[in-house]
C-alpha cells in the first residue's frame, strides 16, 4: 500500500482516536515546562507534569503527531544528518499516551494492530526487543502476539554499538523510569546491518521504528525503585521511518516528502545530481530551521539560537560544495510549505519571515564562507602526510575570524577521513575567554573614567559555543 505522509499521520491519530485517545495538537519545539531541555525532542515532553502527577487533564489516553527536533543536547542527531537513512535533525513523532490508564498488554496490543491490521505491514518482516528482565512484555509478544521466539530479542545493559540503547528508560537520575519494547523493520538482506543487539545494528537493515515505554517504577535519590501505583505509557514512532516502509523505499530521503526536497534543493542549488549526499542534508536541514523559526527561535550566538545559526550555516556550506556561491538555502521554503503547510499552517503564515532571516543568514555568512573554506583546504593540503587530524587552533581560527562552528568544521573534516582536535579548539576557546575577561574586567574598572561607548567590547559576539548550550541545559 502507498501511503503519503500526511495520510499516514491522520491514519495513526485517527486509529489512536478510535480507541479513546484525545487527539492532541503538537506541541512547540521549545519546550514550555522544562527549562533543562534545548529542544522538544519527543512526544512525551509536552505530558511530561501530566506523567510526575503535578498536571492533571481531562483524559487520561491521548495521541499526537509531535515535531521534534534532535540537533543538542542528549539527543543530538546532527552528526548522523547525511550518514544513515534513518535520522533527520527535524522529525515527527507519533506517539499514543497512557496517563495511568492501559498499561503493557493494551499497549502492545496497539502497536501490533496499527501495524499489521491497519498498515498492514508484513508480519514476518517485524522483530521486537524487550528489556531482559521484563518477562512480562516477553510473554505477551510471544504468546499473546504470537511472534516466534527468535524474533523477540531480550536487550540488557548494551552499551557497545552506537545508537544502542540499553531498553531502560529514565525521565532524569530520579522520578518515573521503566522498561522499553522496541519494534523494527527488517529491511532486507541486501542492506548492511544486523538486529539489535548485535554488533552490525548500526547499519539501515534493521531499523527501530517504534519504542514503548512502560513507565513502571519511581526511582528515589537513593536508587531505590518502588512500583508506581498508576504506571503509565509513551511511546514513540518515526512518522518517516514508517513513511519509508510503506512506500517500499529504503531510506527516509527516498519517501515522497524528501525527493520533493531534494529536487528543491537540486534546482536551488543548481545541480542535476540527485544522489548527493549534501542534498540529503540541505533538506533535512531546511525542515529544522524553518520549524525553529516558526517557534520563534532566531539565529543568534547563543543557545537554541546559535543551534540554529549552526543549522543554516551547515546547509549553506553543502550548497557550496555543490558549487552554488549565492544564496539558495531561503528559496526552499516554498517547498516546504507545499509539503507541511497544510498539517502545519503556521509555517505558511510565517513564510516570509521565514525567508527574510534565512536569505540574511545567507547573505552575512557567504562574506566569510569563501575565504574560511580557502583556509582550510589550505591548511587540510599542508598537512603531514599519514596525519588524520586538523589543529585546533585552525579550528579555532575557523570559528574566531570566519563564523565556522567547529561542528561545521568536523563535518567538513569528516568527508575527508579526517578529524579535528576538540581539545586543542577547546583550549583555544578557553584562552579566548581569558583574555575576554581580563577585557570585560578592565571595560569595567575604567567604565567610571572613560565613556562607556570607547570602551565597549565587542569580540563577545563570536565567544559563544556547546559549553553555552550545555549551561542552558543544566541551568535553563
Ligand atoms: P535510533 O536508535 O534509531 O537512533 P532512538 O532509539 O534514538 O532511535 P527514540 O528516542 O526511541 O529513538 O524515539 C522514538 C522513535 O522516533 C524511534 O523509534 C524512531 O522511529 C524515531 N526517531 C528517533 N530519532 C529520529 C531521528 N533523528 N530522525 C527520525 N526519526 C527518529
Ligand atoms: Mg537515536
Ligand atoms: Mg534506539
Ligand atoms: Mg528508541
Amino acid at each position: 500500500m502507498i501511503m503519503k505522509s500526511s495520510e499516514l499521520r491522520q491514519s495513526f491519530l485517527e486509529y489512536f482516536a478510535g480507541q479513546q485517545h484525545q487527539v492532541v495538537d503538537s506541541s512547540s519545539l521549545i519546550p514550555g515546562n522544562d527549562p533543562t531541555l534545548l529542544f522538544t525532542n519527543a512526544g512525551m515532553v509536552q505530558f511530561k507534569d501530566v506523567f510526575l502527577g503535578q498536571e492533571q487533564r481531562p483524559y487520561t489516553r491521548a495521541t499526537t503527531s509531535q515535531r521534534c527536533v534532535r540537533a543538542g543536547g542528549k539527543h543530538n542527531d546532527l552528526e548522523n544528518v547525511g550518514y544513515t537513512a534513518r535520522h533527520h535533525t527535524f522529525f515527527e513523532m507519533l506517539g499514543n499516551f497512557s496517563f495511568g490508564d492501559y498499561f503493557k498488554e493494551e499497549a502492545i496490543g496497539y502497536a501490533w494492530e496499527f501495524l499489521t491490521g491497519i498498515l498492514k505491514l508484513p508480519k514476518e518482516k517485524l522483530l521486537v526487543t524487550v528489556y531482559a528482565e521484563d518477562d512480562e512484555a516477553y510473554d505477551l509478544w510471544a504468546n499473546k502476539i504470537g511472534i516466534p521466539a527468535d524474533r523477540i530479542i531480550r536487550i540488557g545493559d548494551n552499551k557497545g554499538a552506537r545508537y544502542a540503547s540499553d531498553n531502560f528508560w529514565q525521565m532524569g537520575d530520579t522520578g518515573p523510569c521503566g522498561p522499553c519494547t522496541e519494534v523494527f523493520y527488517d529491511h532486507g538482506e541486501h542492506i548492511w546491518g544486523g538486529p539489535p543487539g548485535s554488533p552490525e545494528e548500526d547499519g539501515d537493515r534493521f531499523i527501530e521504528i517504534w519504542n514503548v515505554v512502560f513507565m513502571q517504577f519511581n526511582r528515589s535519590a537513593d536508587g531505590s525503585m518502588a512500583p508506581l501505583p498508576k504506571p503509565s505509557v509513551d511511546t514513540g514512532m518515526g512518522l518517516e521511518r514508517i513513511a519509508a516502509i510503506l512506500q517500499g523505499v529504503h531510506s527516509n530521503y527516498e519517501i515522497d516528502l524528501f525527493q520533493n526536497l531534494i529536487q528543491a534543493a537540486a534546482k536551488a542549488v543548481g545541480t542535476d545530481d540527485l544522489s548527493a549526499q549534501s542534498l540529503r542534508v540541505i533538506a533535512d536541514h531546511i525542515r529544522s530551521c524553518s520549524f525553529m523559526i516558526t517557534d520563534g527561535i532566531v539565529p543568534s550566538n547563543e543557545g537554541r539560537g546559535y543551534v540554529l545559526r549552526r543549522i543554516i550555516r551547515r546547509a549553506i556550506r553543502h550548497g557550496h560544495k555543490l558549487g552554488q556561491k549565492e544564496a539558495f538555502f531561503n528559496q526552499l521554503i516554498g517547498a516546504l510549505c507545499l509539503e507541511m503547510g497544510e498539517a502545519y499552517p503556521e509555517l505558511v503564515k510565517l513564510k516570509g519571515r521565514i525567508q527574510s532571516i534565512l536569505l540574511k543568514e545567507e547573505e552575512q555568512f557567504a562574506k566569510t564562507l569563501e575565504q574560511g573554506m580557502r583556509i582550510l583546504d589550505e591548511a587540510i593540503g599542508s598537512m603531514e602526510d599519514g596525519a588524520k587530524t586538523i589543529a585546533g587552533d585552525v579550528v579555532f581560527k575557523l570559528y574566531d575570524t570566519y563564523g565556522f562552528p567547529a561542528d561545521l568544521t568536523n563535518d567538513v573534516a569528516r568527508e575527508r577521513g579526517l578529524e579535528i582536535d576538540e581539545s586543542g579548539f577547546e583550549l583555544a576557546m578557553e584562552k579566548q575567554r581569558k583574555r575576554a575577561r581580563s577585557a570585560s574586567q578592565f571595560t569595567m574598572d575604567m567604565s567610571n573614567v572613560i565613556d562607556a561607548s570607547e570602551t565597549e567590547f565587542t569580540g563577545y559576539s563570536n565567544l559563544v559555543d556547546d559549553c553555552i548550550i550545555e549551561s542552558i541545559l543544566v541551568n535553563g
